[in-house]
C-alpha cells in the first residue's frame, strides 16, 4: 500500500511537532475575561499585519465572517457579493439565519469584482420601502474560482466606490496569506481595502483551528459580545492561538512552495500553470466522478466540486516527493 497523497483541501494539515511544542508551552488564561496573553498577542499581531486597529480570535472562518459582516450589516439590510463567494455558498445561510441580512450577487468568472454590476445593483437608502445595501464583500483568494488572486486595483476601485457611497467593504481573506505570498502585495495594502476582514489560520498556514476578524476597535468590541452570544467565547484558548503564532512565524513564506506544487500538478493534468495563481487547481472533466475514483484507487485523493469540476489543493502536508507521485498518477489518468 503506497502512502496516500491527500489533495482534497488545505484544511487537512495536522500540526507539526514544532507547532505542538509551541501549543504545549503556551501561556494561557481565561480569554472570556480577556486574560489569555497568547490570544492577545495573536490578535495584536494579526491586526498589525493587516493595518487594522483590533482583532478577535474565533474558532472558525465562518464565524469570523459572520461576526465581521455583522459589524457592518444589520437585520433586513443587504450585502452584495460575488455569486460563488464562500459567504453566499458555503456558510449554510448563517448570515441570513443569524444576522438576518439579505444578499444579492454579481457573477465574475475569476471571482473578482465587476464594478459595473455592483454599481447597477447598489441600493442607496430610499426610506423604509427598499432593502438598503450596507456592505460589499470580496473574497481573496477566491476559493471556488480556484484560489484566484483578486487584483489589488480591482479591490481599490471597489473600496473607492463603497466609500463614496458610505457603505463598508468586507474582505473574506481566509486565504489572504496565499494572495500576499503569490503577489508580494503587502498584507497591509490588502487590509486597507476593507473596513472589516476575516483571515484563517487553519488553511494553508497549517494551524489545527482558528481564524480572526480584524477591524476598528469599537466594531471588534461589538463582535466580541456577539461571539459570546453565539457560543464562541473560549477559555484557555492560548493553546490554539500559539499554533497560529507559530504558523505565522514558520508557515507563511513557505506557501510559495504550495503554489509551485500546484503549478506542477496543473501541468501534469494538462492545465496551463499560468492559470494557477496559488494553491488550488481546477480541472474540467466530463468524467469527473470516475476521475476522482481512479485517482483514489491509486492513493491520490482529490474532490469533485461541480458537475464537471475536480479540485486539487496543495498544502503543508504534501511535500515535493508526494507531489511528484501525484503528478505521475494524475498525468496518466489525464492522458
Ligand atoms: C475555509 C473558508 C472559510 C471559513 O471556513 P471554516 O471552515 O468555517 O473555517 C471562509 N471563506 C473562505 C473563502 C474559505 O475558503
Amino acid at each position: 500500500m503506497t502512502d496516500l497523497v491527500d489533495l482534497r483541501s488545505d484544511t487537512l494539515t495536522t500540526p507539526t511537532p514544532a507547532m505542538r511544542r509551541a501549543m504545549a508551552e503556551a501561556e494561557v488564561g481565561d480569554d472570556v475575561f480577556g486574560e489569555d496573553p497568547t490570544v492577545r498577542a495573536l490578535e495584536e499581531r494579526v491586526a498589525g499585519l493587516l493595518g487594522h486597529e483590533a482583532a478577535l480570535f474565533t474558532p472558525t472562518g465562518s464565524m469570523a465572517n459572520v461576526l465581521a459582516v455583522g459589524t457592518v450589516v444589520g437585520p433586513g439590510e443587504e450585502l452584495l457579493c460575488e455569486a460563488s463567494a464562500h459567504v453566499a455558498r458555503a456558510e449554510l445561510g448563517a448570515h441570513g439565519a443569524v444576522t438576518g441580512l439579505t444578499m444579492r450577487t454579481w457573477y465574475h468568472p475569476r471571482g473578482g469584482v465587476d464594478l459595473e454590476a455592483v454599481r447597477r445593483m447598489f441600493a442607496p437608502d430610499l426610506g423604509p420601502y427598499f432593502v438598503r445595501t450596507r456592505a460589499i464583500s470580496v473574497e481573496n483568494t477566491h476559493n471556488f474560482a480556484g484560489g484566484r488572486v483578486v487584483p489589488l486595483p480591482e479591490l481599490e476601485a471597489l473600496r473607492a466606490f463603497a466609500t463614496a457611497q458610505g457603505v463598508a467593504v468586507h474582505l473574506d481573506g481566509a486565504r489572504l496569506w496565499n494572495a500576499h505570498v503569490a503577489t508580494g502585495v503587502p498584507l497591509e495594502r490588502y487590509g486597507a481595502v476593507a473596513d472589516v476582514a476575516a483571515v484563517c489560520l487553519s488553511k494553508g498556514l497549517g494551524a489545527p483551528v482558528g481564524s480572526l476578524v480584524v477591524g476598528p476597535a469599537d466594531a471588534m468590541a461589538r463582535a466580541r459580545v456577539q461571539r459570546k452570544r453565539l457560543g464562541g467565547g473560549m477559555r484557555q484558548v492560548g493553546v490554539l492561538a500559539a499554533a497560529g503564532l507559530h504558523a505565522l512565524d514558520h508557515h507563511l513564506e513557505r506557501l510559495a512552495e504550495d503554489h509551485e506544487h500546484a503549478r506542477t500538478l496543473a501541468s501534469a493534468c494538462g492545465v496551463d500553470p499560468a492559470e494557477v495563481d496559488t494553491n488550488i487547481v481546477l480541472l474540467e472533466r466530463d468524467d469527473a466522478p470516475a476521475f476522482v475514483g481512479a485517482a483514489a484507487a491509486e492513493g491520490v485523493r482529490v474532490t469533485q466540486v461541480g458537475p464537471r469540476t475536480v479540485r486539487l489543493v496543495t498544502h503543508l502536508g504534501v511535500g515535493s516527493a508526494e507531489v511528484a507521485r501525484a503528478a505521475e498518477v494524475l498525468a496518466r489518468l489525464s492522458s
